[in-house]
């Protein structure tokens, strides 16, 4: 893949690595940055040559757009370590087109595989001894678009800034989650920003998960679409039940975020046997299995979290406790979307770009 695109790319390095300044046995999730970043500017309808710089401040004007109308994308992804020595990334190219998928929905320049791609990796091979060689843990790699105009009024940027950063992580968090369906609040409706990955669905997420946490509960379930009462996403997760055997997740409709996690989900459960479901799925169909004792197992989906288990669901006076401990079929997806991707069983999918 060396292209010359790729030597396009202007590279100034950290005097000095902060590598030996973290606590490796403590990472926890978002805390700890590597010592370098890539920014990539837009102006006048092209992209300036990206650069790998110190991680450091970005400084943008108070009339910088994206702080006013929240012009903002982002990605979320992994790169492991994998059994045999060596570095990966899973499925980066769904990233790469969801990301310029939400460009385009926010009104936003798409950036060029090169960009993207090659900077990425080159990011990576500067600060590839940040990659945690622990069991469930990984470089967890955040890209961002967004709007800098300075100018105050509603309207397309003309410029942008493109970033990537990089931070070692542990496991996202361990404990299964109690989710609690939202009968006030909607995260996402049909024609919305839903499916894409944009700033502002998160911020309005934080108020109604503050609610559901006072009510004894750790996340929010979203619903939407007719009369309120279908099921969208958990958190910020793909969602699954097991139900009389059988695996349920809400049908694309636009209203969330179609998660690789999801999609690689769904693949392994179909290559375990198990007959997956997708479907317009409400509320009080679930509470109608859990009622009749066939609610088995329900776990959210992500690339942070990868498979998250549910210990409780929440709506209304409907109070169900779910058993994780015994939550088999959700467990054997986990492990084997994990050893897929540490390479500890073969990539049957091809789904690793080695880097
Ligand atoms: C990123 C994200 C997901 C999970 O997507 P993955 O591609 O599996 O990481 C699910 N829901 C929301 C709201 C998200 O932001």
């Amino acid at each position: 893949m060396e292209t010359g695109t790729l030597n396009a790319i202007k590279i100034q390095k950290s005097p000095k690595s902060r590598i030996s300044e973290v606590d490796f046995d403590h990472l926890g999730f978002g805390r700890e940055f590597t010592d370098h970043m890539l920014v990539a500017r837009y102006t006048n309808g092209t992209w300036e040559t990206p650069e790998i710089l110190p991680y450091g401040q970005i400084s943008i004007y108070p009339a910088s757009s994206v702080l006013h109308y929240g012009q903002a994308i982002f990605e979320g992804m992994k790169a492991h370590r994998l059994q045999n020595g060596g570095l990966a990334l899973f499925r980066p190219d769904k990233n790469f087109a969801r990301f310029n998928m939400s460009a385009k929905r926010m009104s936003m320049p798409e950036v060029p595989e090169h960009v993207f791609m090659e900077g990425l990796k080159e990011l990576i091979k500067l600060d590839a001894n940040w990659a945690p060689d622990k069991e469930g843990c990984s470089l967890y790699i955040r890209p961002v678009l967004f709007g800098n105009d300075s100018f105050i009024g509603v309207r397309t940027s003309e410029s942008y800034v493109f970033f990537i950063i990089l931070c070692p992580v542990g496991s996202y968090y361990a404990e299964p989650v109690s989710v609690l369906a939202m009968e006030q609040y909607s995260r996402a409706e049909v024609g919305g920003v839903g499916h894409a990955k944009t700033a502002g669905n998160y911020a309005k997420t934080l108020l109604p998960v503050e609610e559901a946490k006072k009510k004894g509960f750790k996340d929010a379930m979203w619903l939407g679409g007719e009369g309120h009462k279908y099921i969208q996403e958990i958190g910020t997760m793909n969602v699954f039940f097991v139900m009389d055997g059988k695996l349920y997740t809400p049908e694309i409709d636009g209203t969330f975020l179609e998660g690789v996690t999801r999609e690689s989900v769904i693949q392994i459960a179909r290559d375990l046997g198990h007959e997956v479901v997708e479907k317009k799925l409400s509320i009080d169909e679930v509470i109608d299995f859990a009622k009749k004792g066939l609610l088995q197992e329900a776990f959210g989906t992500g690339t942070a979290a990868t498979v998250h288990h549910i210990s409780r669901i929440g709506y209304q006076d409907f109070d169900f406790s779910l058993q994780p401990e015994k939550h088999f079929i959700g467990n054997k997806i986990k492990e084997e979307l994990e050893a897929i991707k540490t390479n500890s069983i073969p990539d049957r999918h091809g789904w690793l770009v080695k880097i």
